[in-house]
């Protein structure tokens, strides 16, 4: 069906009336208005939320935000970021590995949106496909569609529930068929919305998928570790980036870090893109290409936010508190979802291979009508295209232990 618009360009996107998530987070909220917030749980959006529903800030970014200086969130930053951040963004998504044998770079981004939008800019052609799972954050089909790509999606699991590489096989020499390059995001460790990791294992075959595609196409991996810092042991979860390097040369990897959530800082929009290019000229231009798309799109980035995140990287006391505090966090939410699982096969209810991080989900053939069902009762989740996505991020751990009968009833009324 053509859409017509009183003034608006269509350009072939397929604009909804208003953003899934935000607009059942509105009326949950508005119920909470009508009937009290003891009424509501309110599973929908991926921000930390303590046992009583607060949203949890680190102190240590708090002190952080609040020490700022006028210069240092007054002035414009560079197009690419301050020298500082980028090495702190660098180190902060790397961690223990420092990747010598190839070319690291960072580009500061609009939080990780704004690092995945720049890698597609950049490393997809107009008119072509970008490829990711068949369980995906609902922004990449935005991103995508607003720049004029398409997505295609094989399905994230297989028969086994792993990762299921046959597909990914098929789907990536499928589409290299039709066109010379392609851009894959994979989102891991701790997937939005399953919770899924890739493990290492299925990480070599992943290389070895790429490692057979011919030399003369060109490949942007683009791993979207929005949640790593939730997904566990922060060097074991990070295991996968040796892989990366050892990726062939007509493969660039790339990691989108966000710091909304690693650093509870949401609102403040950061985040940022690194490549680990093979070659410094290939380097130099990721850095180039992509200064010029974030200039195109929003010119200079938050200055505010990156002196927060150098000011932590570049104090001990600052920094050991964050790393405390998360994994104070890391523990609540890890706590979060084994009673929402345990719950879930108590009552019989099949959720997706949930390893760690903000969301677990829940497979079904009507996700609309169970979700409507559950908001009859106060209970609002997110519904997508396989199932429905319960954020644990935002519910405490006794509501976890009690929302899978709820879910149940719910499911078996529709
Ligand atoms: N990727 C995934 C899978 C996400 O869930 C999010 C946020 O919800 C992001 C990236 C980017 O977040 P932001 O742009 O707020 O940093």
């Amino acid at each position: 069906m053509i859409e017509n618009s009183y003034m608006v360009s269509i350009n072939g996107r397929k604009v909804p009336q208003k953003d899934k998530v935000f607009g059942i987070n509105k009326m949950a909220m508005q119920m909470e208005k009508e009937r009290g917030k003891e009424s509501v749980i309110n599973a929908t959006i991926g921000a930390l939320l303590d046992d009583n529903g607060e949203l949890i800030v680190f102190s240590s970014v708090d002190k952080a935000f609040k020490d700022l200086k006028p210069q240092e969130y007054a002035k414009y930053a560079p197009i690419g970021g301050t020298p500082e951040f980028r090495r702190a963004a660098i180190d902060a998504a790397l961690g223990d590995f420092s990747c010598e044998d190839r070319h690291v770079r960072a580009v500061a981004t609009m939080g990780g949106t704004g690092a995945i939008r720049t890698a597609i800019s950049n490393y997809s052609e107009y008119g072509e496909s970008v490829l990711t799972t068949d369980w995906h954050w609902n922004p990449y089909k935005s991103i995508t569609s607003e720049q004029d790509r398409n997505l295609e999606t094989f399905p994230l699991f297989d028969e086994e529930r792993n990762f299921n590489i046959k597909a990914f096989k098929m789907k990536v020499a499928d589409i290299l068929e039709r066109q010379n390059r392609l851009a894959i995001i994979l989102n891991t460790p701790a997937h939005n919305p399953t919770g899924y990791s890739i493990n290492i294992s299925e990480w070599e075959s992943i290389l070895n998928v790429l490692e057979d595609v011919r030399a003369d196409k060109k490949i942007a991996l683009i791993v979207d570790a929005a949640y790593i810092d939730y997904a566990g042991d922060e060097r074991e979860v990070r295991g996968f980036i040796p892989i990366l390097m050892r990726m062939p040369d007509n493969v660039i990897p790339f990691i989108a870090y966000s710091m909304s959530k690693t650093y509870t800082l949401y609102g403040m929009r950061c985040g940022a893109l690194i490549c680990i290019a093979p070659t410094e000229e290939i380097a130099d231009e990721f850095v180039r290409y992509s200064e010029f798309s974030c200039r195109a799109s929003w010119s200079n980035p938050v200055r505010a936010a990156q002196s927060i995140v150098t000011k932590i990287f570049n104090d001990n006391e600052l920094r050991e508190a964050l790393v405390v505090q998360r994994t104070d966090i890391r523990n609540m939410l890890a706590a979060r979802g084994k009673a929402f699982e345990e719950a879930a096969e108590k009552e019989g209810v099949l959720t997706e291979p949930f390893s760690a991080g903000f969301f677990c989900s829940i497979p079904h053939e009507n996700p609309e009508a169970v979700a409507e069902k559950l908001r009859e009762e106060g209970i609002f989740v997110i519904p997508l295209v396989h199932g429905f996505r319960v954020s644990i991020a935002s519910i405490s751990e006794s509501v976890c232990r009690s929302l899978p009968r709820k879910i149940k009833i719910a499911m078996d009324s529709v």
